[in-house]
């Protein structure tokens, strides 16, 4: 029974001392403290559990709110976003994260509807003239002539509005992205002598000169058809609103890219206008705009393709002085 008693031994010169203590008071209390702490045992689970499950609980709760505020917005209430601060960092800072995508999917939506409502509102001008068109050719005793005179107008009429058809396409697919473009390298010459020749047939008729000052070897990295699409839009605009003097199509390089700028001696625009002439639609003078065949989308598709291949138009203009357009792309060689 070694284990109940504690021997200390001392020798001290012709002495021997021993000193024994029993160890039971201790022995006694070390097990009534073990059964007490054994019988403790199922309380202390029960309650760290309790208190465990009551904090995870505390903690998801921001999260759940987060979760039920994103089940009630729909397509309807884009306009609503998430209670921030949530009471916890890491969930507040996913509730901003979810309103930042509320807010990028808000605006996309209501530029879609915009959209959609500036399209059938500009599709119903050419629409109604139709409709007055064909029912002035209705009426009785009109001659063949007029009647051909009619057909024609409602010819000329269907093509301008299959163009704006296909040109709100072509915007609706380039802002998803979903237009095919090349980015390889080009020579600027050759697009630039094809649109010379294109906007010297335009201003045939018109005491208008058209000429190009062409530099070669000047190489643009990006597509050579959209690119020639962005400068039958600059020259047809150039050529449409200049009455008389000159359209110059000429090449540049700045800062590492390339330009074609297309500069022109006609009206001007005012700067109040210069930063809206690239909206769609925006026309400075409706009826003129309409009458030389525009629907104001011209500019529009022209930054599109720039900016689809890096690239970007820049303008300056004098009102009765003209205007100059330069689109840039990135320079092949730099
Ligand atoms: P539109 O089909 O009306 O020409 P654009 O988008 O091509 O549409 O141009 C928008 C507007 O910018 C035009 O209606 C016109 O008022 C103005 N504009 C564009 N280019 C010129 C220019 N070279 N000279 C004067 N005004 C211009």
């Amino acid at each position: 029974a070694r284990w109940q008693y504690r021997v200390l031994h001392r020798a001290s010169g012709d002495f021997d001392i021993y000193m024994v203590g029993s160890r039971m008071p201790f022995v006694w209390a070390i097990v009534g403290l073990s059964a007490g702490a054994l019988l403790m045992l199922p309380a202390a689970i029960y309650v760290s559990r309790r208190g465990a499950r009551q904090a995870v609980g505390a903690a998801l709760q921001p999260l759940e709110a987060v979760a039920r505020q994103t089940r009630t917005i729909g397509p309807a209430d884009l306009d609503r976003r998430l209670a921030t601060p949530t009471g916890q960092v890491e969930i507040t800072e996913l509730a901003d994260t979810v309103n930042r995508m509320l807010d990028r999917v808000d605006r996309a939506h209501r530029a879609l509807e915009s959209f959609t409502g500036d399209a059938s509102h500009e599709l119903r001008t050419p629409l109604s003239h139709l409709r007055g068109q064909a029912q002035w050719a209705l009426a009785t005793g009109r001659t063949p002539e007029e009647l051909r005179e009619a057909l024609g107008a409602i010819q000329r009429e269907v093509e301008r509005t299959n163009k704006m058809v296909d040109d709100l396409l072509l915007i609706a697919r380039g802002g998803n992205r979903q237009i095919a473009l090349e980015r390889r390298p080009f020579e600027l010459e050759p697009v630039v002598q094809e649109v010379e020749e294109i906007a010297q047939a335009m201003a045939a008729d018109r005491g208008l000169a058209v000429q190009s000052v062409i530099e070669n070897g000047a190489v643009a990295l990006g597509d050579p058809d959209r690119t020639r699409h962005i400068l039958l839009n600059l020259v047809s605009n150039a050529v449409r609103y200049t009455s008389e003097g000159s359209v110059t199509l000429a090449v540049r390089r700045r800062d590492g890219n390339v330009g074609v700028e297309i500069r022109d001696t006609g009206p001007g625009i005012a700067a109040e206008h210069l930063e809206r002439i690239f909206d769609r639609f925006y026309r400075v003078d409706q009826s003129r705009s309409r009458a030389l065949g525009g629907a104001g989308l011209g500019l529009t598709i022209a930054r599109l393709l720039a900016e689809l291949q890096d690239g970007h138009i820049t303008v300056t203009s004098k009102v009765k002085q003209g205007s100059s357009f330069t689109v840039w792309l990135p320079d092949a060689n730099a």
